[in-house]
């Protein structure tokens, strides 16, 4: 008997920790042997407390093979969550019985309701004085439209509960109904680079069976590779004769670069015929910003550690950059704020290389007067006004979760950053769901910080992507001593060109006066 899950939560209400309980409680990995929060495998993760990097598992409990997903719980990986919610038939929702239903919650339980999930609602961290279960309880009926009796209350810190949620899961969520018959056909959700075992793709397999030595074909890529070695993880790697349909594990591919071995991708055999898993698509990246040695580092340096790092992160997209001002570097593609600090750090200290990063920009679709149509990622490669038709900027659907006293102040905020007023539920008589459409470039630039700082800390934000839509926008050029100084520009919405520019200006002079 296999069962397939996932647990899906709003950052911070406690996936980590519950899966390392399931792994002690399950006798997967001794208990003296358990440090936190064991699937985080990035010392980054376990020290911000956030899931980067989706490490699946195998457990057995009670002659039931059980395969766990860790997602991220962050937005700028909705898609590789989406990919693993693919891969299963059930998703654990935690929320966290203090805190309730947040933006990130609702995001991903859609997300899972797209794929069609059994969902499985759980309280967590019930040991907490503060948690209201009667409220948080109410709140999940409300959502899901499920009885009380079906939400399970647990504490991952202790244990309690987790035995019972281990039960239910069983219980509730069905068995794969993949054929063993057939070609082979495995969904990739992950993968990771590997020294001895090349690029190690972490596989559902759909149809078929995966074994040591045959041919394989990435079937988006078309890489070919033959099958070094296929398994479980346990979490470590537990080689096995075959990777069997219905079963969770990883492939390991031997290939050198992971850019043919792409997240949402479909392995069959290298001259099968099987038709591709549905919902494979390229992520673009949402952010990009330039990246410079430090003084004290070469260009040389940052390729190598740019290299590096691309081994580990396909999503990680990178050209190379001259700026009169900062000389060589590269002009990064993120899949968002967050993954773009994950790059800083990790450059850091993976690779000891400190960096300049230039203000994020999106990327802007520019209708030359020539009929081209240019991606334009950073200041420096905006055509000059004259050449340009018209101009086109990302927009985003923004829900925000919000204590109701703190709605005036959400919308006023939205509002200026030329957010567009759409609805507002209720997710009970104290808490707000609010939607709004916004230009992505209004929430690169500290709008998180803000929104935080005008709720006292309890919103909650979840955006996804939308559409292109038409806009002014200007580069704007900061002049000192009458020569503009390149890294200093930047692209703004024209309206707000004056008033960004002079703050920069402010900054600018603030830090001369003190070197001075
Ligand atoms: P994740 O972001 O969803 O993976 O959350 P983590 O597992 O990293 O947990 C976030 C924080 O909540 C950590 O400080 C945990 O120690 C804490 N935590 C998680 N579960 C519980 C629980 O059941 N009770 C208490 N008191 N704290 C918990
Ligand atoms: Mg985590």
């Amino acid at each position: 008997m296999i069962r397939n899950f996932c647990i899906i939560a709003h950052i911070d209400h406690g996936k980590s920790t519950l899966s390392d309980r399931m792994l002690e409680i399950t006798g997967t990995v001794e208990k003296r042997k358990m440090k936190e929060q064991l699937l985080d495998s990035m010392d980054l993760e376990r020290e911000k407390g956030i899931t980067i990097k989706l490490t699946p598992v195998r457990m057995h409990y009670k002659d039931v093979e059980l395969n766990l997903i860790d997602t991220p719980g962050h937005v700028d990986f909705t898609y590789e969550v989406s990919r693993s919610l693919a891969a299963v038939e059930g998703a654990v929702l935690l929320v966290d019985a203090t805190q309730g239903v947040q933006a990130q919650t609702i995001a991903n339980l859609y997300l899972a309701m797209e794929q069609n999930l059994t969902i499985v609602p759980v309280l967590n961290k019930i040991d907490l004085p503060a948690a209201d279960v009667p409220r948080r309880r109410a709140e999940l009926v409300k959502l899901l439209g499920c009885r009380e009796e079906d939400i399970l209350l647990v504490s991952g810190k202790t244990g309690e509960g987790v035995a019972k949620l281990l039960d239910e899961v069983i219980a509730r969520i069905p068995p794969p109904a993949s054929q063993t018959a057939g070609g082979l056909r495995a969904l990739i959700f992950d993968s990771k680079y590997d020294d001895y075992k090349g690029v190690v793709a972490y596989v559902r397999v759909v149809d078929g069976a995966v074994r040591p030595h045959e041919r394989l074909r990435m079937s988006a890529s078309g890489v070919t590779f033959e099958v070094m070695e296929a398994g479980a993880l346990t979490p470590a790697y537990a080689p096995n004769a075959s990777l069997a349909a219905g079963e969770i594990g990883y492939v390991a591919t031997g290939l050198k670069s992971i850019e043919g071995c792409r997240v949402g991708d479909t392995i069959v055999r290298e001259h099968g015929s099987a038709p591709a898993l549905p919902g494979y698509k390229v992520v673009k990246p949402m952010v990009y910003a330039g990246v410079f040695p430090h003084e004290g580092h070469t260009y040389e340096e940052l390729r190598e550690a740019m290299l590096k790092l691309s081994l580990s992160d396909a999503a990680l997209a990178y050209e190379p950059e001259y700026s009169p001002a900062l000389g060589h570097g590269y002009r990064c593609g993120f899949l968002g704020m967050l993954h773009m600090e994950i790059v800083q750090e990790r450059l850091r200290r993976e690779c000891q290389l400190e960096v300049i990063m230039t203000v994020p920009s999106v990327s802007y679709r520019v209708f030359s007067m020539k009929g081209e149509v240019i991606d334009v990622h950073g200041p420096l490669e905006m055509p000059d006004q004259s050449h340009i038709m018209k101009t086109e900027e990302p927009w985003v659907r923004v829900d925000v979760v919000t204590p109701a006293e703190f709605i005036g102040g959400v919308m006023a905020l939205c509002t200026d950053k030329r957010g567009v007023y759409k609805t507002t539920e209720y997710l009970d008589a104290t808490r707000a769901l609010i939607h709004y459409e916004m230009p992505l470039a209004s929430i690169v630039i500290d709008f998180y910080d803000t929104l935080k700082s005008i709720t006292s800390g309890y919103a909650s934000l979840n955006y996804d992507w939308l559409e292109y839509r038409e806009a002014e926008i200007a580069r704007v050029d900061i002049l000192v001593a009458e020569e503009p100084v390149e890294a200093l520009a930047f692209l703004v919405f024209e309206k707000d060109a004056y008033r960004i520019g002079k703050s920069v200006v402010e900054k600018v002079s603030v830090r001369r006066g003190r070197d001075a």
